[in-house]
């Protein structure tokens, strides 16, 4: 942004300083057809070319700026908190330029009979890994989509050539029907609403304005997307017809699940089996998390269903360097498979549990079967 603050706006948009709006506005749009990024995709240059002509667009097609440009230069702008437009956004008040260029507004555009035609926003599913999803992935997708046809820039037309007035509605796109008392307007079926017929189409495209055409998307998913994420790539989608902006493309992320962890928002859950021994006395476990293994100490006398929380081994936030937590279930299994001994030595250990625990246990079971008659 710093260089381009310093560039001579007139000479960016290659006019006069005596030049009218209507030749700027003529040399923004001639330029930004020649660099839009759409038309130059991975072009860096392009795309810093269409930012530089598009901010001196923004000053000199405004009278106010472009008088304070003309008399204090950069300076004066800055100077009155004009600080060149924010280029993160540039491309979604791309519509609105054109718009403003043609007379048109944005809302306006898609009644028009003859002018910019923007193109329809496109949805496409990915669907990525659990793990992808928690860490980030670049992605390369490609996708098919209708795109302007650059050989009649979008008018369908054979180049040099008019389209003629429909007859059917006299270019008026609406036909009127009486039927009874009612008269009802409907769109021209014969022109389909445009007004106009294309006698000479363009051999490209066939007057659609549109060809079919495959592009490759580099997408950067940020860690901690979840399913239904969507990611905007603003003038990625369907192409706009003359002189209309593409419109945009919607990536819907689908996450995958995983066969050991599972996802509520930014906090991992996981169900740990844990054998009897280790629950009754104590251990030390090496539990896998999203981000690697974890050393984590379990008490003993731990019973089936503890939950333990595993700080910051969670999901990364979106915005921001935290993290969520992890949230480990233990479950305790019963062993299904026991050796002559390990059945030995459970009876002993069952029959000191069982002497160890009579006075405490006698006295409880009274107290429930007392209860139990009570109610009968
Ligand atoms: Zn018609
Ligand atoms: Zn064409």
């Amino acid at each position: 942004m710093t260089t381009t603050m310093e560039l001579d706006y007139y000479e960016v948009l290659g006019v006069s300083r005596s030049a009218s709006q209507d030749e700027i506005k003529k040399a923004y749009r001639k330029l930004a057809m020649k660099f839009h990024p759409d038309r130059n995709p991975g072009d860096k240059e392009a795309e810093e070319k269409f930012k530089q002509f598009t901010e001196a667009y923004e000053v000199l097609n405004d009278s106010n700026k472009r008088q304070i440009y003309d008399t204090y230069g950069h300076e004066g702008l800055k100077s009155r908190g004009y600080s060149g437009p924010d280029f993160e956004d540039i491309f979604s008040s791309f519509g609105d330029i054109f718009g403003d260029i043609f007379g048109f507004g944005r809302a306006e555009t898609r009644r028009s009979k003859h002018g910019p035609v923007r193109g329809a926003d496109l949805r496409y599913d990915l669907s990525i890994s659990f793990m992808e999803a928690v860490h980030g992935v670049a992605k390369n997708i490609e996708i098919e989509r209708p795109d302007t046809c650059w050989t009649c820039e979008g008018t369908g037309l054979r180049p040099g050539h008019k389209p003629v007035t429909c007859t059917t509605c006299q270019g008026r796109g609406q036909v009127v029907r009486a039927q009874g008392f009612f008269r009802m307007s409907t769109t021209c079926p014969h022109c389909r609403g445009e007004g106009e017929i294309i006698k000479d189409p363009c051999s490209d495209c066939d007057g659609a304005g549109l060809i079919k055409s495959k592009k490759k998307v580099a997408l950067k998913i940020p860690a901690g997307v979840d399913t239904g994420a969507k990611m905007r790539l603003r003038g990625n989608g369907e192409g706009g017809r003359r002189g209309g902006p593409a419109g945009d493309l919607y990536v819907i992320i689908h996450v995958e699940p995983h066969e050991f962890f599972q996802r509520e928002g930014d906090l991992i859950y996981c169900q740990y089996p844990l054998s009897f021994d280790q629950a009754a006395l104590g251990c030390t476990l090496e539990v896998p998390t999203i981000h690697g293994t974890k050393d984590f100490k379990i008490p003993k006398a731990t019973q089936t269903g503890t939950r333990f929380t595993l700080e910051n081994e969670g999901v990364p936030h979106l915005r921001g360097n935290s993290r969520g937590d992890m949230i480990v279930e233990v479950k305790i299994k019963t062993p299904q498979k026991l050796t002559k001994r390990q059945k030995e030595l459970l009876k002993e250990f069952g029959e000191l549990e069982s002497k160890k625990g009579k006075d405490s246990e006698e006295g409880l079971l009274k107290k429930l079967l007392h209860l139990g008659r009570k109610s009968e």
